[in-house]
């Protein structure tokens, strides 16, 4: 999937896992999981990841090749591991920690939804796919703009009455 599309996804994911409890919302969190997932692209130097980060990159990508061991529950187990064990030794938020690794799993899932799928089991070399879309294709560009007006809708339900809280009478009468 493009990284955009990602992004959404991430978006959507932050979402369900604020609504469910499993995350405790706020703007570290939501950042740390916009860039989970977008992570696990690092092997892939052209991907923003890669771009940001050419050498770990061309390592990664030298090692595992695109959609390998960062596209794998062990990748999604390493990132929490590792990331609850930089919590105890500073000052690293859980949430954050908790965000990135949520939108990590996010990228597997939407991945996985691509016909090119996604080694779950790595280093299994299997890849699984649902096959409902290409990367970039009309498949994923419908797919990405409905989950975009969830995501709204579900920011919408959440923040307006938080925004409307702060406007004149007339306009909060309006966004009600
Ligand atoms: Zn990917």
């Amino acid at each position: 999937m493009l990284a955009r599309s990602h992004l959404v996804v991430a978006a959507c994911a932050y979402a369900g896992a604020v609504q469910s409890g499993l995350l405790q919302g706020g703007t570290g969190a939501i950042v740390a999981c916009l860039l989970g997932g977008l992570a696990p692209d690092i092997d892939h130097p052209s991907s923003r990841f890669g771009r940001w980060l050419p050498l770990t990159s061309g390592v990664v990508t030298g090692i595992t090749g695109h959609r390998g061991a960062t596209h794998s529950l062990v990748a999604v187990a390493a990132v929490l591991g590792f990331g609850y064990w930089l919590t105890t030794q500073s000052t690293l938020p859980l949430p954050w920690v908790l965000g990135f690794t949520v939108g990590w799993a996010s990228h597997l899932l939407a991945d996985g939804l691509t016909y090119g799928g996604v080694p779950w089991l790595w280093p299994l070399r299997r890849r699984y796919g649902l096959g409902l879309m290409r990367t970039g294709g009309a498949g994923e560009a419908v797919f990405t703009t409905l989950a975009l007006m969830g995501f709204g809708a579900w920011a919408w339900g959440r923040f307006a009455p938080w925004l409307s809280s702060g406007l004149p009478p007339g306009l909060r009468h309006l966004l009600a």
